[in-house]
Formats: structure tokens, C-alpha cells, sequence
């Protein structure tokens, strides 16, 4: 048993945030600082929820 925070294979925790100047959202892997991709500022962490690798907009 792994417990309870085992993570599916072809899964990944990413970080989801929104950006309340631009009133946009996206997602940044945890290891990263997540920044807005439209202005480039900070951003406000919402919620890290674990998602399909092939959703994981890694740019
Ligand atoms: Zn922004």
C-alpha cells in the first residue's frame, strides 16, 4: 500500500491558479513558480489537483 496520496501512473499533481488582474487561470507543475501566462505576475494558488499527464499544459 502506498497510502493515501498514492498517484496513479500517468497522473501528476499540478498547481491551479488564477490570476485576479487578468481574470484568467491555468495550471503550473509544482516544482515550477507559477506565474500568470498573460501579464507574467504573481498569481493566487487555488487548489492542486492531481490530473491525466496528457492534460498537464507544460510549456
Ligand atoms: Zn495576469
Amino acid at each position: 500500500m502506498s497510502g493515501p496520496r498514492h498517484h496513479s501512473p500517468g497522473h501528476v499533481v499540478v498547481t491551479a491558479w488564477t490570476c485576479p488582474d487578468c481574470d484568467v487561470a491555468g495550471r503550473t507543475l509544482p516544482e515550477a513558480s507559477p506565474e500568470c501566462w498573460n501579464c507574467g505576475g504573481p498569481v493566487v494558488v487555488t487548489a492542486r489537483p492531481t490530473v491525466p499527464q496528457a492534460e498537464t499544459p507544460l510549456r
